[in-house]
């Protein structure tokens, strides 16, 4: 027997020769029902209702069972929100809990990312090899040129980013309403994807600096006043 998909309602299982190889989920984010999966931390902690059946859950129910006892398995996750249905990556089975009333939820953690190259690294050392190319004579700057590959290495690179919350950037874009919340002058031009002001959402204090995600550490500045707050 071949590989197969032993679909339990929103949970899938993909079964070789009986044996439970990997997860599909299907997580419907939010809505107003009385079990709302929900981030723990956005985009990588997620609380997961389990499958419930005739208003019942258990543990031992195969779909349930599956992700508990998932080991190191795959558990790809879907998100459903509204109409969208994006697929969110790997996670991995962290443990499971109940309340009072008797539901039962799983807690997935995202799989993290293998080491390669660090953009930041990277970063770091551009900046520094521009600082010192400047300082060369024009002629070895010339010669160094003209013994470069012209085609670009291609590279991946792993970044640490931090899960910014989207109803906060939506939120202080509306606030400015098209103006720097800075210089106080109007966006410097519209986005083309949506005719919207281009403003960029910017902390107060850097998140690297453990700056707070909120309406109060944020403001939606114009591209200039972002770079100067940044580099200036
Ligand atoms: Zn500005
Ligand atoms: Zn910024």
């Amino acid at each position: 027997m071949a590989r197969v998909f032993n679909i339990q309602r929103g949970i899938y299982l993909l079964e070789n020769e009986g044996i439970v190889e990997g997860v599909l989920t299907k997580v419907t984010m939010g809505g107003d029902g009385d079990y709302p999966n929900s981030w723990i931390e956005y985009g990588y902690v997620l609380k997961h209702y389990m499958l419930e059946f005739k208003g019942k859950t258990d543990i031992n129910f195969k779909a349930n069972k599956a992700i508990i006892e998932s080991n190191g398995k795959p558990i790809h996750v879907f998100l459903k929100e509204g109409i969208d249905c994006n697929y969110a990556g790997i996670f991995d089975f962290d443990s499971f809990d109940e309340s009072n009333d008797g539901s039962k939820w799983f807690i997935l953690k995202k799989r993290s990312q293998e080491k390669v190259f660090s953009l930041n690294k990277y970063k770091t050392e551009l900046e520094k090899n521009v600082q010192s190319a400047l300082r060369f004579p024009k002629e070895r700057r010339r010669e160094i040129i003209a013994c470069t590959n012209k085609i670009p290495v291609r590279k991946s690179a792993i970044t640490q980013v931090f899960i910014r919350n989207p109803y906060i950037i939506a939120e202080v874009l509306l606030r400015a309403a098209g103006v720097c919340e800075f210089c106080n002058q109007t966006a410097p031009f519209l986005r083309a994807i949506d005719n919207t002001p281009f403003l960029e959402v910017h902390h107060k204090i850097p998140l690297a600096n453990g700056g707070e995600d909120s309406l109060e550490n944020t403001v939606a500045v114009c591209p200039n006043c972002h770079r100067k707050a940044h580099f200036g």
